[in-house]
Protein backbone atom coordinates (compact mmCIF):
# COMPACT_ATOMS: atom_id res chain seq x y z
CA UNK A 1 0.00 0.00 0.00
CA UNK A 2 1.04 3.26 -1.18
CA UNK A 3 2.19 5.65 2.13
CA UNK A 4 0.90 9.90 1.75
CA UNK A 5 4.64 10.27 3.12
CA UNK A 6 6.11 8.49 0.50
CA UNK A 7 4.90 10.65 -2.03
CA UNK A 8 6.98 13.66 0.14
CA UNK A 9 10.59 14.50 -1.06
CA UNK A 10 11.81 14.46 2.41
CA UNK A 11 15.33 16.96 0.64
CA UNK A 12 12.61 19.19 -0.85
CA UNK A 13 10.85 19.84 2.22
CA UNK A 14 14.37 20.39 4.00
CA UNK A 15 14.92 23.01 1.30
CA UNK A 16 11.64 24.42 1.86
CA UNK A 17 12.26 24.93 5.19
CA UNK A 18 15.40 26.64 5.16
CA UNK A 19 14.39 29.23 3.22
CA UNK A 20 11.33 29.98 4.91
CA UNK A 21 13.19 29.90 8.55
CA UNK A 22 16.41 31.79 7.12
CA UNK A 23 15.39 33.46 4.33
CA UNK A 24 18.38 36.14 5.07
CA UNK A 25 20.72 33.22 4.98
CA UNK A 26 21.42 30.29 8.11
CA UNK A 27 21.70 32.21 11.45
CA UNK A 28 22.01 30.50 15.05
CA UNK A 29 18.73 29.75 16.75
CA UNK A 30 20.35 29.98 19.99
CA UNK A 31 22.56 33.24 19.26
CA UNK A 32 21.10 34.37 16.41
CA UNK A 33 24.48 34.99 14.88
CA UNK A 34 25.30 34.82 11.12
CA UNK A 35 28.71 33.31 11.44
CA UNK A 36 27.86 29.74 11.26
CA UNK A 37 29.42 27.02 9.23
CA UNK A 38 28.10 23.76 8.04
CA UNK A 39 29.14 20.61 10.03
CA UNK A 40 27.92 17.59 7.71
CA UNK A 41 24.63 16.02 7.43
CA UNK A 42 22.88 14.04 10.44
CA UNK A 43 23.85 10.10 10.36
CA UNK A 44 20.06 9.20 10.70
CA UNK A 45 18.67 11.63 8.71
CA UNK A 46 20.97 12.60 5.56
CA UNK A 47 18.76 15.38 4.72
CA UNK A 48 19.40 17.15 7.59
CA UNK A 49 22.34 19.43 7.76
CA UNK A 50 23.94 20.30 10.80
CA UNK A 51 25.81 23.77 11.63
CA UNK A 52 28.18 25.57 13.86
CA UNK A 53 27.84 28.67 15.07
CA UNK A 54 31.10 30.41 15.92
CA UNK A 55 28.76 33.37 18.05
CA UNK A 56 28.16 30.94 21.02
CA UNK A 57 30.16 28.06 19.73
CA UNK A 58 27.37 25.46 19.71
CA UNK A 59 26.04 22.68 17.31
CA UNK A 60 22.86 23.17 15.80
CA UNK A 61 20.84 21.50 12.96
CA UNK A 62 17.79 22.70 10.42
CA UNK A 63 14.98 21.31 13.24
CA UNK A 64 16.88 22.98 16.57
CA UNK A 65 14.56 24.59 18.46
CA UNK A 66 12.07 24.73 15.72
CA UNK A 67 8.29 23.28 16.47
CA UNK A 68 9.67 20.02 14.63
CA UNK A 69 12.63 19.49 17.37
CA UNK A 70 12.39 16.89 19.68
CA UNK A 71 10.78 13.97 17.55
CA UNK A 72 13.35 11.74 15.66
CA UNK A 73 11.19 11.78 12.27
CA UNK A 74 11.71 12.55 9.07
CA UNK A 75 10.52 16.09 8.40
CA UNK A 76 8.42 14.55 5.37
CA UNK A 77 6.30 12.98 8.45
CA UNK A 78 6.05 16.04 10.22
CA UNK A 79 4.57 17.44 6.87
CA UNK A 80 2.47 14.48 6.35
CA UNK A 81 0.90 15.45 10.17
CA UNK A 82 0.65 18.98 8.96
CA UNK A 83 -1.75 17.51 6.32
CA UNK A 84 -3.61 15.69 8.74
CA UNK A 85 -3.95 18.81 10.88
CA UNK A 86 -5.05 20.69 8.12
CA UNK A 87 -8.07 18.55 7.68
CA UNK A 88 -9.16 19.37 10.79
CA UNK A 89 -8.65 15.75 12.51
CA UNK A 90 -8.22 15.43 16.24
CA UNK A 91 -5.10 14.20 17.19
CA UNK A 92 -6.65 11.16 17.65
CA UNK A 93 -7.63 10.61 14.43
CA UNK A 94 -3.98 11.49 13.49
CA UNK A 95 -2.43 8.89 15.80
CA UNK A 96 -4.53 6.52 14.12
CA UNK A 97 -3.26 6.72 10.46
CA UNK A 98 -1.65 3.99 9.05
CA UNK A 99 2.05 3.08 8.88
CA UNK A 100 2.83 6.05 11.39
CA UNK A 101 4.16 5.46 14.80
CA UNK A 102 0.53 5.74 16.85
CA UNK A 103 2.59 7.60 20.10
CA UNK A 104 5.13 9.31 18.06
CA UNK A 105 2.02 10.51 15.86
CA UNK A 106 -0.27 12.17 18.83
CA UNK A 107 2.74 13.55 20.70
CA UNK A 108 3.95 15.54 17.29
CA UNK A 109 0.06 16.27 16.28
CA UNK A 110 0.15 18.15 20.01
CA UNK A 111 3.51 19.59 19.90
CA UNK A 112 1.77 21.68 16.23
CA UNK A 113 -1.54 22.27 17.66
CA UNK A 114 0.65 24.19 20.69
CA UNK A 115 2.84 25.67 18.99
CA UNK A 116 -0.35 27.48 16.68
CA UNK A 117 -1.70 28.67 19.92
CA UNK A 118 1.69 30.18 21.27
CA UNK A 119 2.40 31.80 17.95
CA UNK A 120 -1.50 33.46 18.18
CA UNK A 121 -0.93 37.09 18.84
CA UNK A 122 -2.11 38.74 21.90
CA UNK A 123 -5.36 40.23 20.72
CA UNK A 124 -5.70 44.46 21.98
CA UNK A 125 -8.98 45.93 22.34
CA UNK A 126 -9.16 49.46 21.46
CA UNK A 127 -11.74 52.03 21.51
CA UNK A 128 -14.84 51.35 22.73
CA UNK A 129 -15.67 47.44 23.32
CA UNK A 130 -18.84 45.54 24.15
CA UNK A 131 -19.25 42.32 25.10
CA UNK A 132 -22.38 39.89 25.14
CA UNK A 133 -23.35 37.17 28.51
CA UNK A 134 -24.08 33.44 27.15
CA UNK A 135 -25.39 31.20 29.32
CA UNK A 136 -25.37 27.39 28.62
CA UNK A 137 -27.45 24.92 30.27
CA UNK A 138 -24.39 22.17 31.51
CA UNK A 139 -27.33 19.63 32.73
CA UNK A 140 -30.56 19.26 34.27
CA UNK A 141 -29.54 17.23 37.00
CA UNK A 142 -32.32 17.38 39.47
CA UNK A 143 -34.86 18.97 37.17
CA UNK A 144 -36.23 14.84 35.67
CA UNK A 145 -39.20 17.03 34.20
CA UNK A 146 -36.62 19.43 31.87
CA UNK A 147 -35.61 16.37 30.21
CA UNK A 148 -38.97 14.97 30.18
CA UNK A 149 -40.19 13.61 26.34
CA UNK A 150 -42.31 15.47 25.07
CA UNK A 151 -45.54 13.02 23.35
CA UNK A 152 -44.84 11.92 19.88
CA UNK A 153 -46.25 14.18 17.25
CA UNK A 154 -48.80 12.67 15.05
CA UNK A 155 -49.15 13.50 11.89
ZN1 LIG B 1 24.95 30.77 18.34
Amino acid sequence: MLKFHDLLDNAKCYEQLRGLRWPEGICCPRCGSDHVTRQGRDETERDKQRYYCKGCQRRFGDLSLSVFSGHHQPLKIWMHCLYLLSLNLSNRQIAHEPDLNESDIYAMAQQLREAVVEKKPVVTLTGEVECDEVYVVAGHKGRPDAVKKSPARTA
